[in-house]
């Protein structure tokens, strides 16, 4: 066999692997995205059963996982009535007991299990009202207990209706994958990992890992093989990762040489307040990255409120300085206008000519800008996405700013590379904190400045959590919010999926506000995604000059605007956003000298999750609190941001729980990348191939 056909076993189709055939092969394919040998053999386990050893009732714990005891029932008795009813009963072994319930079948299991037998139990212990339970066991006398199942050690995977249908339960899969295991040899498993980086960190090879992930003979097996995998799935991201950073540290840069006039006229005359010390730390490393030769690409994470705007200008002032120009880029149409007016505003008087571009620009006005742009005349530009596109010229486009990433996709920032001959330094802004390891996997080609400092005076936000049933003393607190001047935001979720309902909901909450809150005393304001840009600004704006105190609106307001007089924010239906979401919301007020409130707003029946999220509202202000909470609650896939990046297509690593492996995985690419730039020595000559195949592959999977 040629290096080629070993490759090529695990490229063979689906199809011809005995069991599947061409009805099985095209239902693996839609369903499981499973074409070839080596797609198998990746569809890792999702759990598994281990009934190789007994545990003891003292072995309980909360690590949610499955155990097998060996023991007794007793005290069996039933709780409740109607629909809360539910049977109990005690199970007990040598070492103690833990209560066991059941809310189905009552009746039948009640008859069916014997006193003073010995079962053995299979279950997974909760803690439940101040103590462990286990909902319903698996349970069989020990005299039935057969010796197939006694000592098993069996994987389980997950698999849909459809591919029920036709047999591929997870026991037809493990039945197919044992039978690819039985064909798979050594040679068809390239090991993709230096030698020594394997011994160092007691990694067992990639074929052993391949079999053993699927059936493990025991627990440490299990533990060998994820480990490796893991660990390899999170290098091959970081090594790519650092690789991209290294080749990016060498792009040549625009050089910004000098201070001069706009920048320090602006820091002396117009600045309006003294910059936070975390601030200055960031224009300081900016500055560094500008006078390196080299080109920046920095992720600046700053909070919600952390004064990230002004970063922004004063670094494009920089570009201004050194006759080069700059961009600023937002996700949303108000947020790119409410920068263009704010710029404008503390610019006064000088001579700095930048203009907005977004999609509603008028056409005759537009091909003005882009003229201008094209020959020079303007310094600077404000839009939204708009500025990505390829009509979009500059003269000399020496800096772009991103703000609020997460809603830009990688390539859009790749796009902006291509605006000018020399790629311009890049700026990406994001107010939503990243956990650590998450940062490592998404931006590990960026380099991370932190605003972690609020400008000075503010208060900490109030948030508190009121049911409907309260919404009478949510009005009053409104009121005399209102009578001390104050504006208010109510946010109304709004969601692709159920966006006619959401729309009735919203415009049913706007008319209940307008008869609490009627003219002449108030004036309600509503903005949502549906109207047009015209009759959102002038909403928008009336709401901005406080002619209207309360402004009912959906999440179009979540990102960016700003509104220092806006003190209360009332989120309903709070359990339907992401804590992230939340975060963002509440970052909307808290912008003034005074006291800022947030109130969510939910009905009384909550979900577990829901009450975690409205909780950790309630309990901190910390955007890293929060967005640790969020990826533990969600997994890293869905947080904002990651789905586009593609990087987190993870099919067994666990950001939220691997980070020791993590940090491993990144320490040796680094230092990997450190020795040998372009793998060219003969112990990295695995990961080159492995690098290369994994292009090609990629490649054919989508032509
Ligand atoms: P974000 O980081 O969320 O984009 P902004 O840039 O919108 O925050 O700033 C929030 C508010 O704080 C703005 O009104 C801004 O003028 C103000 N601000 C920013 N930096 C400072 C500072 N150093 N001192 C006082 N106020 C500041
Ligand atoms: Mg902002």
């Amino acid at each position: 066999m040629s290096a080629l056909d070993k490759y090529a076993f695990l490229q063979t189709s689906i199809e011809y692997l005995k069991g599947v055939g061409p009805e099985r092969a095209a239902i693996l394919k839609t369903e499981a995205n499973i074409h070839t040998f080596g797609d198998l053999l990746k569809l890792f386990p999702y759990r598994y059963i281990d009934r190789t050893q007994f545990y003891s009732t003292q072995h309980i714990d909360n690590s949610n996982t499955f155990i097998q005891l060996k023991g007794k029932i007793k005290e069996m008795r039933e709780i409740g009535e109607g629909r809360g009813k539910r049977l109990s009963a005690i199970f007990y072994d040598q070492d103690g007991e833990v209560e066991l319930v059941w809310f189905k079948g009552i009746k039948w299991i009640k008859e069916g299990i014997r006193p003073n037998e010995i079962y053995v139990l299979f279950g997974k212990p909760a803690w439940f009202n101040g103590r462990y339970n286990i909902a319903h066991p698996e349970l069989e006398l020990l005299s039935n207990y057969t010796s197939e199942a006694l000592g098993s050690f069996k994987a389980l995977y997950n698999t849909s209706e459809k591919m029920k249908n036709k047999g591929l339960d997870s026991k037809g899969i493990a039945k197919l994958i044992i039978t690819l295991l039985s064909q798979l040899k050594p040679e068809n498993i390239h090991e993709n990992i230096p030698e020594y980086v394997l011994k160092h960190y007691h990694l067992i090879s990639r074929f052993e890992a391949y079999k053993q992930i699927h059936i493990p003979q025991n627990i440490d097996d299990q533990n060998n093989a994820t480990k490796r995998l893991k660990f390899e799935e999170l290098f091959f991201i970081q090594l790519n990762l650092l690789k991209n950073k290294v080749i990016r540290k060498k792009e040549k840069g625009i050089l910004f040489e000098k201070i001069d006039t706009y920048f320090n006229n602006f820091y002396n005359n117009n600045l309006p307040f003294d910059l936070t010390n975390a601030q200055k730390r960031v224009l300081k490393e900016i500055r560094k990255d500008t006078l390196s030769g080299l080109q920046m690409n920095r992720l600046l994470q700053g909070d919600v409120g952390s004064g990230k705007t002004i970063i922004a200008l004063l670094s494009m002032l920089m570009a201004f300085d050194n006759n080069y120009q700059a961009a600023l880029m937002a996700p949303t149409e108000i947020l790119a206008q409410q920068h263009f007016q704010n710029i404008q505003e503390v610019l006064n008087g000088m001579d700095v000519k930048i203009e907005l571009l977004t999609g509603s620009t008028k056409t005759k006005q537009r091909k003005i800008i882009l003229e201008q742009l094209k020959n020079g005349e303007l310094n600077g530009i404000i839009g939204t996405h708009a500025l990505i596109e390829d009509q979009v010229v500059f003269k000399n486009l020496g800096l772009a700013v991103v703000d609020e990433q997460h809603r830009f996709g990688v390539e859009q920032r790749a796009k902006l590379w291509k605006k000018n001959t020399i790629a311009p330094h890049i700026l990406v802004m994001t107010a939503t904190p990243i956990p650590r390891t998450l940062a490592m996997t998404l931006y590990g080609d960026l380099d991370v400045s932190v605003i972690d400092e609020l400008p000075p005076g503010r208060k900490s936000i109030k948030t508190v959590h009121r049911y409907e049933s309260h919404r009478i003393a949510v009005f009053d607190f409104m009121r005399d919010e209102i009578k001390k001047g104050r504006q208010i935001y109510i946010v109304y979720p709004l969601i692709a999926e159920s966006e006619k309902l959401d729309l009735i909901d919203l415009t049913n909450g706007y008319e209940s506000i307008c008869r609490a809150f009627p003219m002449p005393g108030y004036h309600v304001s509503i903005v949502h995604g549906k109207m047009k840009p015209d009759d959102k600004n002038f909403e928008m704006e009336r709401f901005v000059k406080g002619i209207t105190q309360i402004m009912v609106a959906t999440t179009v307001i979540e990102v960016g605007v700003n509104v220092p007089n806006a003190s209360v924010m009332i989120i309903e239906n709070a359990d339907r956003f992401g804590l992230s979401q939340l975060h963002q919301l509440r970052g909307r007020v808290g912008r003034g000298a005074e006291q800022s409130f947030c109130i969510l707003m939910t009905d009384f029946k909550l979900s577990s999750d829901a009450k975690i999220r409205i909780n950790t509202m309630v309990d901190t202000n910390d955007g890293f609190k929060i967005a640790e909470v969020d990826l533990k609650l969600r997994g890293p896939g869905n947080i904002e941001g990651t789905q586009q990046s593609g990087t987190l297509d993870l099919r067994i690593a666990n950001l939220a729980t691997d980070g020791i492996i993590l940090e491993e995985a990144r320490k040796v690419a680094m230092n990997i990348l450190e020795q040998d730039e372009n793998l060219e020595l003969p112990e990295h000559c695995p990961l080159k191939v492995f690098i290369q195949q994994k292009r090609q592959y990629n490649w054919s999977n989508i032509s």
